[in-house]
Order: structure tokens, then sequence, then C-alpha cells
């Protein structure tokens, strides 16, 4: 009896010491990781990279406390092609996801996939229905919060949140829910610069500023979201023709946008959790606003100028680290090249089929060439309104457009605009341009070209906005 009670305080008070262990910090334990993803936020609007208007403070200070990469470029210029490229470290051939109407790949490594094998806790918290539970992303995560509750004002099928509101989701499950004996992943999607331009405050704190008159274009409304030429009919502000106006209220989305992280950022500082917690700031791709000579005016998902790939990069290192400091951060950089490096920062081992660089191991070649494909692979894309696949080169840019054929070549060393078009006398091997181009598309493009939309395909372009 004596000895059967002595063996039961044993194992209670083992018990005991190894759950105080388990709960108590430990020196070894990994960094948690917020990554947040911006929908529809381009990098020449923000303060870091020199962008007049006074649109991100927060961002601005994480930029400071860590690095950010001036030349990185999104594999695709459409929401959810541009996530599951993100996360898998895959192009959208490889992820089966190269436009926003295919699921998430339940099967292929990913960000999610090394973190829980690593012991994080993963949660994710999103603002659009395009990367909500259809997308099938809430089976990578452990805890998922996709619960939209506002709609798009030109689109009733089209469901949100404000940034504020996924924000304090985040915060409360980083609270109450997260486990106290492991890292997190939180993974925060923000809709707010997607159009149309109605941030939830201060709306028009742009209109009528000292920058307000630099834009003088005028372009007219349309019935429809994709006639070039003019303002989709989804963007459209009360009639407005007027392009400044627009772009003052995308601003002002962006700084709405900043606000939240602003709260997020001084909450997890004031839970102790800054240090411990690398943070990662990017966005899916861009938009374009009124950019002279080309075709689309506040609009993104098929357009691969520089208005829609390029998109911000900042990483603020945990534990006061710079590993980043040693990379060279003016070389062109893929949305690939993320989950690897992100993955190398906390210690954790990188999935072997990640396609992607790691920054820190890498040689970083200013020729590389960095892909970005417009979203592709229904007939509504490709067939109706056509898609533009490009390559970027050192300062060249060269794009195929899938519709009639059309090649496009710019140099953004002497035209940052990608206004003069360089394709009758190239400067440079325009067939290894193209080469790249169509073997990151690969063969599943030519099976999908032609394929005829099933019903169920049909509905889901429909709800997404896609097709009337
Ligand atoms: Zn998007």
């Amino acid at each position: 009896m004596k000895i059967a009670l002595r063996v039961a305080l044993g194992v209670l008070v083992l018990g005991v010491l190894v759950a105080g262990l388990a709960v108590a910090p430990s020196a070894q334990q990994k960094p948690n990781l917020i990554l947040i993803t911006v929908d529809t936020l381009r990098a020449d609007h923000l303060g870091f990279a020199g962008y007049p208007r006074d649109t991100s403070p927060n961002l601005d200070a994480l930029a400071r406390a860590g690095t950010w990469f001036p030349s990185y470029f999104s594999m695709s210029a459409t929401t959810g092609a541009a996530h599951a490229s993100l996360f898998t470290s895959l192009p959208p051939k490889d992820t089966g996801v190269t436009a926003n109407s295919q699921p998430f790949p339940p099967d292929k490594a990913s960000i999610m996939s090394a973190l829980r094998a690593a012991g994080y806790a993963r949660a994710g918290f999103v603002s659009s229905v395009v990367v909500g539970r259809k997308s099938k992303l809430q089976d990578h995560f452990d805890h998922f919060d996709d619960e939209l509750t506002t709609v798009e004002q030109n689109r009733q099928s089209r469901y949100e949140r404000p940034a504020d509101q996924t924000v304090a989701a985040a915060l409360k499950w980083i609270a109450t829910d997260a486990p106290k004996d492991r890292p997190f992943f939180v993974w925060i999607h923000l809709i707010d610069p997607h159009g149309p331009y109605e941030a939830p405050q201060d709306p028009d704190r742009y209109v009528g500023d000292a920058y307000y008159d630099r834009i003088t274009a005028e372009i007219p409304l349309s019935e429809t979201d994709w006639e070039p030429g003019t303002i989709p009919r989804y963007q459209a502000l009360g009639g407005r023709t007027d392009a400044r106006y627009y772009v003052a209220r995308y601003d002002a989305e962006i700084r709405y946008m900043d606000a939240a992280l602003g709260t997020l950022f001084a909450a997890l500082e004031q839970k102790g959790l800054a240090s411990d917690t690398l943070i990662a700031v990017t966005a899916d791709h861009g938009e374009t606003l009124a950019e002279p000579g080309h075709k689309h005016f506040f609009s993104h998902g098929v357009i691969t100028y520089d208005e829609t790939v390029r998109i911000p990069l900042v990483i603020r290192e945990p534990r006061g680290e710079r590993r980043l400091g040693t990379v060279d951060r003016t070389r062109p950089l893929s949305s690939l090249d993320l989950a690897p490096t992100l993955l190398e920062l906390l210690g954790v081992p990188i999935p072997d089929g990640f396609r992607g660089r790691n920054l820190l191991r890498a040689p970083l070649d200013p020729e590389a060439p960095i892909v970005s494909l417009g979203g592709y692979g229904t007939k509504n894309l490709e067939q109706q309104i056509g898609t533009q696949f490009s390559v970027r080169r050192g300062p060249l840019r060269y794009i195929l457009n899938s519709k009639d054929g059309a090649q496009e070549l710019y140099d953004s060393a002497s035209d940052p605009g990608e206004t003069r078009n360089l394709i009758a006398a190239p400067p440079a091997d325009v067939a290894a341009l193209r080469e790249q181009v169509e073997t990151t598309l690969g063969a599943s493009r030519l099976a999908t070209a032609g394929q005829q939309l099933s019903d169920e395909q049909k509905a889901a372009l429909k709800a997404l906005g896609y097709v009337e």
C-alpha cells in the first residue's frame, strides 16, 4: 500500500514536473510566425518605398526595425494562385491553382505542413471569400476563421471583412487559444486595398491634398469589369471619372489597413510576444491605377506590368536578429523565395519540393529570371479577356499575351512606366525570355486552355466576380 502510494505520488510529482516544463518558456522554443498578406497592395504606394503620402506609418516602423525588399515580385497577379504559390514555393502549374476557382492542393508540402511537422500551432484569419473555405485552405490550419461580415459595395457575392475585425479575431486567438507550450503560426489576410476603394474610416483623407492634382486623367465608367480603357463596373464610386479621386481613395484604404497593423504590433508588444515573433508583411498582387499607356485601369488578375506584380515584402526578424541584413536586398526576388526564407529564419527544415530560394543560403543572381503570370486556366480569363504571362530579367520585362500571342518588351532602366514596347527591335534574346515563360507555364496550361467550364466552375467564377 505504502509502496503503491509512493509510486503514485512519484508519478504525480513527475507529471507536475513535466507539465511545469511544458508550460515554462524555453530558450529553445522556436519563434512564432505572423505572416500578413495584404490583398491588392502594390509596393510603391508605401512610405518606406518613397511614396509622398503618409499611407503606412506602422509598416514604415516595421521596415526600419527589419528589412524590406524593393525588387520582390509575385508569382501570380491573381489572389488564389498567388497565395497557393507563396505557401508551397511552387509555380501555379505545380499547385494546380492557376486562377481563383481551383482549391488549394491537399498533398503538396507547404509552409503550413513544414510548421506542423515542427510542432507549430497554425491559425488562419482571412478577409475575402476568395481565400475562404471554398479554397480548402482551412484544411491546412488547426484554426481557420473566415467569418466575413460585410459585402463589396458593387458586387453582392463578394463577402469580405475589414482589417480591424480580422486583426481583432487573430489577437483574440493569440491571447486565449494559442497553446502556451509551443510556437504558433498565424496567417492574416487583409482585403482592404482591393476595390472598390471604400475605407471604413476617413476614406477621403487624401482627396484634395497637395498631391491630388498630379493625376489628370479622366477615365470613362464601364458596364463590365474588364473593358480596356475604362473604370471597371465593380470599382465605380458615385459616378466619378477622375482618376485622381480613385487613387486617393486607394491610398486611404492602405492607411486604414496600416492602422489595423499598428494595433496588432502594439498588442504583441503589450503581451510580451513581439520579440519572440517573426513578422512578415507582403501582398498577393498589386493594382493598376491610372498608368499612362496601359489599357486596364483599377484592376489586376490578368495583368503583369510592374504595378500588379511588384509587391511589398517586409520581414522583422525575432529576438533582435538582423540576419537578412547580409542579403543584397536589391536583387530581384520571387514570392516563391519567401516560404523557404521564413523557415530558415525560424530554424525549421525546408521541404525538398520547394522551388524558391532560401535568401540566406542561395547566391542571388541579378539576372535571375523572375516569372509573373496572370490568372489562367479558365475559358473566361484566357479566351475572352486574355491574360499576360511575363518574365523580368535584369531591367527587362517580356510579356506574352495569351489571347492573341502579342509580345511586349520593356526596359525599366530607361522606361520604368513600361510604355515603350521594344519588341520590334529587341535589345535581348527574346526567345530565351519566352522560354522562361513557357517552362513555368508547362503542359498544364495546354491541358486547360481549351477546356469547357462545368456548370459548377461557372457558378464558382460567377461567385468570385469573374463571370456575369
Ligand atoms: Zn488578391
